[in-house]
């Protein structure tokens, strides 16, 4: 548990800062110059009442007389005008500042979510989805709470507290100075105390919140598994007790505020007390007059306001900064995995790419390597499998090739040179993947075709969807590339989605292929298709096919053959066979699940 400290507001103002630029600085000047006119105009306010009452007193009925009538209008005037003033003020103060606001909110939402997308994928791996929504959720909602308090709390607390004390001192009696001081340093000692202890809780809250988030999206996201298998009750009622964690949380942080309500009622009674008997000793022994009793009491009661403005500001940006820490922690997380430090950044080659890989070893978690020192060389536009056991790492291949993690050492190279020198957003230009498991955006086949560039032209679009064999689905869907395929692909069959994720490769022309189980959802006559579609749209491409069928694979130019974390043999299908080592071994296997079809998938 963090202490209850203010190091993450530390942390905070700097990255608020940044987001700011000179319009919202200006808005936020305007609305601060407004914040301090109505503080001004808010002291001013009892004085001309006061003014006011003395003068009724003083002249009675001669009060409405013709002359005196005009003094007294002015009197109601000025006092009509601080309050009206101070409305109008507090209303332009809210106009600028929300503007401020929203233009921060919008900045650091987009700044939040580049970050969060260029975290590596090992990151997002382990975090789930709807703990990163919530925690992004909570941030800003933080940073809000600390901004708008800071700016429109603190600041105008800060002012009116200053002022107030000032024309106290000098219109009133020392004595109602001190007594005002005696409250400030009580208020000051219960809202400190206060603002750590909700900020504790306020940090409990904030991780219940993000907990019973995650909750809810993994329940969403695998609806299908849910729905299959009845879980309904199971999911809610995971979901429900993430819930009553977080509303215990919540409990615990009403009674703080509470409690610190309630000793702030204790230390705002006893001021008002004293003031109250000291001004009506005062006015007996006919040292003060009773608009000097009623300014008393006015300015009591305008005095706490600041106070107390000030520290519920306090308060509220002790729970504006717990909500915030997640956020920044997440902020603090860095970008890759280890530093690419000394690479130059080559740009992208017109070659195509041949590749090296030169004992590389890794491991996803330590003391358990999936990669044990694996050596290959891939040359220039040719086709190399790689095949082998589930998890033996052939995946995790491809994903040291797209720079998702970094080696433990060895090294890999694209062209003799390293692959750590290349930023990773040249190698996705080179680079084409089709995944394993494909899942789709929520939009249209088209953009999902043409993601990431959505303003691929609709005949290239087309020429994909045929190659990846798309045409007879668009051609029977009524809105054809325009349908909306579902979250995540849900509304088209696995086999379906992995034609999209074809298509998707394909119409990037890459100089690299890499389809990791690419075709596995596909029978065997529509995976030979669509394999000679790739061969003759991808002329010359380097290409790596990862494939458990090794009939899909056979006329590879290379077959490298993983087994736990080590290349067993490699070689052509002829050379493998002859060996007759693992390849041999997986090829009969093969041969003898698909017995009475072995002639059509071979
Ligand atoms: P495959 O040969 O089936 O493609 P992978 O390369 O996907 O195998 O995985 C190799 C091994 O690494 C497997 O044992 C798998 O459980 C493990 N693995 C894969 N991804 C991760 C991960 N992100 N964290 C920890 N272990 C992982």
């Amino acid at each position: 548990m963090r202490p209850a400290n203010w190091n993450s507001l530390v942390r905070a103002i700097p990255a608020l800062r940044k987001e700011l630029d000179a319009a919202d600085g200006l808005n936020i000047l305007i609305a601060l110059a407004c914040v301090v006119g109505m503080s001004v105009v808010g002291a001013f306010g009892p004085f001309a009442l006061k003014l006011l009452i003395d003068w009724l007193s003083a002249h009675g009925a001669d009060s409405f007389q013709q002359n005196q009538g005009l003094i007294l209008a002015a009197l109601v005037a000025s006092y009509v005008a601080a309050q009206v003033l101070g409305r109008i003020a507090a209303e332009v103060r809210m106009f600028l500042f929300g503007a401020a606001d929203q233009a921060v909110a919008r900045k650091l939402g987009r700044k939040v979510f580049a970050h969060v997308i260029a975290l590596p994928l090992s990151f997002h791996r382990e975090t789930s989805t709807g703990a990163l929504t919530q925690t992004v959720e909570n941030g800003l909602q933080g940073f809000r709470l600390v901004m708008q308090h800071a700016f429109f709390t603190i600041l105008p607390g800060v002012i009116e507290v200053v002022l107030m004390s000032l024309v106290i001192a000098r219109v009133l009696d020392l004595a109602f100075l001190a007594i005002f001081s005696a409250c400030a340093l009580a208020y000051a000692i219960v809202f400190s105390a206060g603002a750590r202890t909700i900020m504790q809780a306020s940090r409990a809250i904030s991780s219940a919140r993000i907990e019973a988030n995650a909750a809810l999206a993994d329940s969403l996201l695998n609806v299908e598994t849910v729905k299959a298998f009845g879980g309904e009750e199971a999911v809610i009622g995971r979901f429900d007790a993430a819930l009553a964690y977080a509303q215990e949380r919540w409990r615990s942080f009403y009674r703080a505020r509470f409690t610190n309500g309630l000793l702030i009622a204790f230390v705002f009674c006893a001021g008002l007390t004293a003031t109250l008997c000291l001004a009506i000793i005062q006015v007996r022994s006919g040292a003060m007059t009773v608009g000097d009793l009623v300014l008393v009491n006015t300015y009591m009661l305008q005095v706490v306001r600041p106070m107390e403005l000030l520290g519920a500001g306090v308060r509220d940006i002790g729970q504006g900064t717990a909500f915030a820490e997640r956020l920044l922690d997440l902020l603090d997380t860095p970008l890759r995995e280890k530093s690419d430090a000394g690479g130059t950044r080559v740009s992208p080659d017109t070659a195509l790419p041949a590749i090296r890989f030169e004992d590389v070893r890794f491991a996803y978690q330590a003391k358990q390597p999936v990669l044990d020192g694996v050596s290959f060389d891939i040359a220039p536009g040719s086709t190399t499998a790689i095949v082998g056991t589930s998890g033996a790492g052939k995946s995790t291949i491809c994903r040291l090739l797209l720079r998702f993690h970094e080696p433990d050492s060895g090294r890999i190279l694209i062209n003799g040179i390293p692959i750590s020198h290349y930023a990773p957003e040249v190698l996705q230009q080179v680079m084409a993947v089709i995944p394993q498991d494909t899942t789709l955006f929520n939009t249209s086949l088209a953009s999902n075709i043409a993601f990431p560039d959505f303003g691929a032209a609709t005949e290239d679009v087309e020429w994909a969807a045929r190659l990846a064999h798309l045409e007879h689905l668009i051609s029977g869907l009524p809105e054809g590339l325009a349908t909306i395929v579902g979250e995540r692909g849900l509304k088209l069959s696995g086999g379906e989605k992995q034609r999209v994720a074809i298509a998707r490769a394909m119409l990037r022309h890459p100089k690299l292929l890499i389809a990791d189980e690419a075709t596995s959802a596909l029978d065997s006559a529509a995976e030979a298709s669509i394999l000679r579609n790739i061969k003759t749209a991808g002329q010359g491409t380097t290409t790596i096919i990862i494939a458990h069928r090794l009939s899909s694979i056979m006329d590879a130019d290379q077959i490298i053959v993983l087994d736990k974390g080590r290349v067993a043999e490699s070689g052509r299908h002829e050379d493998l066979l002859e060996i007759d080592g693992l390849y041999g071994t997986l090829w009969r296997a093969q041969n003898r699940e698909s017995e009475p079809n072995a002639s059509k998938t071979m």
